[in-house]
């Protein structure tokens, strides 16, 4: 199916049940703050009502410590048992290691350990509302770059195992998608495909080595007839113009007829990032397939070329807002897009930042009310971070749209931004050092944290009805 612009006929009761988040305008869109966020209209269920009890005790638990001056000890901690070749230690030797990581971060941030715990999870997350989920095998290694070049500790010495590599990749890949539905996102990390992989993208090689090239088109192949998407991570900048290239070129091949299967991801941290959207849109506009971009800030600012990164938190937020304003506007945030029509593209904001996400969600709500056209909006958050942003979406989208099936409007569900959960899956092992990326994230984002943990606490005390 075709899913050229947007025009949705006008849902007039939709907007105005729905008023405080399509209340913004696009031309002035001001600041919102977690409360508004929280808050968005006295007459709806407070946004973390559903949340189960365990698991909101859980968040408080770990958010209030997160958010106190435990983290960075804690962080240390972490990275002491990360790198730890100690039996004694280890995880994947000693079960008390195991089960206290279990207990504690792993549950809260990731989806489990097998197919069953995994489809647990899953089906959690759509009962509480989600849309759908982004899964991802949490296994993964960060290059370090030095004298012998970028590489990754855990392959430096290790014998010839770049075949065996790339096959357990894809079998991963493969055996994620199994555990999603049709609508869901599996998340893939071209690091992940071992030495061969990381040697071919740090020199930037256009084209991916052939094993990989079969693998992507097998794991490409199986989503789409799934009905599932993917979309690639972004990593360090070494590598970022070979996954920028290979991404392409999967969805020069994938994304048809308007059909988006494959989404690549920007990291509007990086000074470049408007220009290479428009890079994006112009190839996708003159070649004629379908643009899918997943937009982050960026993760890796503590391990790459510091200089390429926007100077402050607020440059790159005021980047991250741009980009998005204008893909919703169905512009190229760069300059103009000089004869090349706009082409087919989805947009998914993945962000844990609550001004963000309410100019998104605004933006596109009010394009879909005046009837300008504008192109479909996803947004998630990670598992077990920023769920007040996440339930607070859900809180706001949810009876909205009940009314509107109630009154049997004739807009697709499709045409209203959709909220996903972002899942990792793994043992305890692999998913160490995505944990210690959360941990880490969660210290250079501590005010969030703090309101995160607030937002908790607040939920807790009206749960049980105690007075503050
Ligand atoms: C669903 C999902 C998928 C993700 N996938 C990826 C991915 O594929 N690749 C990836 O790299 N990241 C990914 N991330 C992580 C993301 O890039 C951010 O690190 C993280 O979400 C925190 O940023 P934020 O937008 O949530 O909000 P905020 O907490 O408001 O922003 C924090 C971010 O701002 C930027 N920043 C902080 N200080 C400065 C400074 N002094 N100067 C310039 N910029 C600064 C950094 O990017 C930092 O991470 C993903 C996040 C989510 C929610």
């Amino acid at each position: 199916m075709k899913s050229k612009v947007f025009w949705p006929k006008k849902p007039e009761s939709f907007y105005s049940a729905s008023k405080s988040f399509a209340d913004a305008t696009t031309a002035a869109l001001p600041s919102y703050t977690h409360h508004d966020i929280l808050h968005p209209s006295p007459r709806k269920k407070p946004p973390l009502a559903d949340l189960p009890t365990k698991t909101l005790l859980r968040s408080v638990l770990l958010t209030s410590a997160m958010a106190s001056p435990l983290l960075p000890p804690l962080i240390s901690l972490l990275k002491y048992v990360v790198d730890s070749k100690s039996p004694l230690l280890h995880p994947s030797t000693n079960p008390i290691t195991n089960s206290i990581l279990r207990a504690t971060i792993y549950n809260h941030f990731c989806a489990g350990v097998n197919e069953t715990e995994v489809r647990k999870t899953v089906q959690d997350m759509k009962t509480l509302g989600f849309k759908g989920v982004i899964l991802g095998y949490a296994r993964e290694s960060v290059a370090k770059i030095d004298a012998d070049g970028p590489h990754v500790e855990e392959w430096k010495n290790a014998p010839i195992i770049a075949d065996r590599a790339v096959d357990e990749w894809k079998e991963g890949n493969l055996r994620t998608l199994k555990m999603v539905g049709k609508g869901d996102y599996i998340n893939i990390k071209f690091t992940g495909a071992g030495p061969t992989a990381v040697a071919a993208l740090a020199r930037g090689d256009p084209t991916p080595p052939p094993r990989i090239m079969h693998a992507m088109t097998e794991i490409c192949e199986a989503t789409a007839a799934q009905g599932s998407r993917f979309w690639v991570d972004a990593e360090q900048q070494v590598f970022q113009s070979a996954i920028d290239a290979w991404t392409i070129d999967l969805m020069r091949r994938f994304n048809r007829d308007g059909n988006v299967v494959v989404l690549n991801t920007i990291q509007a941290y990086l000074k470049s990032s408007a220009e290479n959207v428009h890079r994006h849109l112009i190839l996708a506009g003159r070649e004629g397939w379908a643009l899918g971009i997943k937009l982050v800030r960026g993760a890796y600012i503590a391990h790459d070329i510091r200089d390429r990164i926007h100077d402050t938190k607020a440059d790159t937020d005021r980047n991250y807002n741009q980009i998005v304003e204008s893909l919703l506007s169905r512009r190229s945030p760069f300059r103009d897009l000089s004869g090349t029509t706009f082409p087919d593209a989805r947009l998914f904001v993945a962000t844990h930042n609550a001004d963000s996400v309410r100019r998104a969600y605004s933006l596109s709500r009010r394009r879909i009310q005046t009837g300008l056209p504008t192109i479909p909006l996803e947004m998630g958050q990670l598992q077990g971070m920023a769920d007040e942003v996440s339930c607070g979406l859900l809180a706001e989208y949810r009876p909205a749209s009940d009314e509107l099936w109630g009154k049997g409007a004739p807009v697709e569900a499709s045409v209203f931004p959709q909220v996903f959960k972002c899942l990792a899956w793994g043992s305890t092992e692999e998913c160490l050092h995505f944990l210690l990326r959360r941990a880490v994230e969660n210290q250079s984002a501590v005010t969030r944290t703090q309101d995160t943990a607030a937002a908790m606490r607040a939920e807790v005390w009206r749960r049980f009805g105690w007075r503050r």
